[in-house]
């Protein structure tokens, strides 16, 4: 009897101390998720050149598909890079700015485009840094940075380190992930761009 009632004490401890870790760990599990929710979900709000706040854009793929041209998709939603020299802007000089082809974002600004003899387009920094998205990837076997719109997450191209001064970075970009609005149109284009 005393053995049995030794056995139950150990039985209840060992119950109580397992129903206690457990009751520990769920803090643990539940902060994590919710972690990994809140990145997932995590809200964009840009400020645009003229003062307007936007927020990020999100759309199913199927809704992609069906607004954007094949090739438009393969690169800007499926991370494709359009053959060096075939594209619009590489060797475009007009004066304006570049802005996102997907979502109309402002991009880049002619000003900053230069001659990198690569056969895409290559601007040394965007309008502002918060309208690039980047994330690294190993498409040819080692890190690249990509940059994407931070608006709707369309793949533009990739960021180097080899560009010219100041910032000595080279923004290599999809022709196709890209729309130009000329010089005289861009002040309106930004004040109607919602
Ligand atoms: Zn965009």
């Amino acid at each position: 009897m005393k053995h049995l009632f030794l056995l139950l004490s150990f039985l209840s401890i060992a119950c109580t101390a397992q129903k206690s870790k457990a009751v520990s760990d769920a803090p643990t599990n539940t902060s994590e998720k919710s972690q990994t929710v809140d990145n997932q979900e995590k809200e964009i709000l840009l400020t645009l050149p003229n003062g307007t706040k936007i927020s990020g854009l999100e759309k199913s793929e199927e809704l992609w598909a069906s607004e954007l041209s094949d090739n438009a998709f393969y690169v800007l939603r499926e991370k494709g890079t359009e053959r060096a020299f075939t594209g619009r802007y590489w060797d475009y000089k007009e004066k304006g700015i570049y802005a996102c082809s997907a979502c109309g974002m402002p991009l880049f600004d002619s000003e900053t485009k230069y001659k990198s003899g690569t056969g895409w387009p290559s601007y040394y920094q965007p309008i502002e840094d918060e309208y690039i998205r980047e994330d690294t990837d190993y498409d040819l076997g080692y890190g690249r940075t990509e940059v994407m719109c931070n608006r709707c997450g369309g793949h533009l191209g990739h960021v180097f380190k080899d560009g010219p001064k100041p910032t000595g970075l080279r923004y290599c970009i999809n022709s196709i992930s890209l729309q130009f609005i000329e010089e005289a149109k861009q002040e309106e284009y930004i004040i109607n761009y919602k």
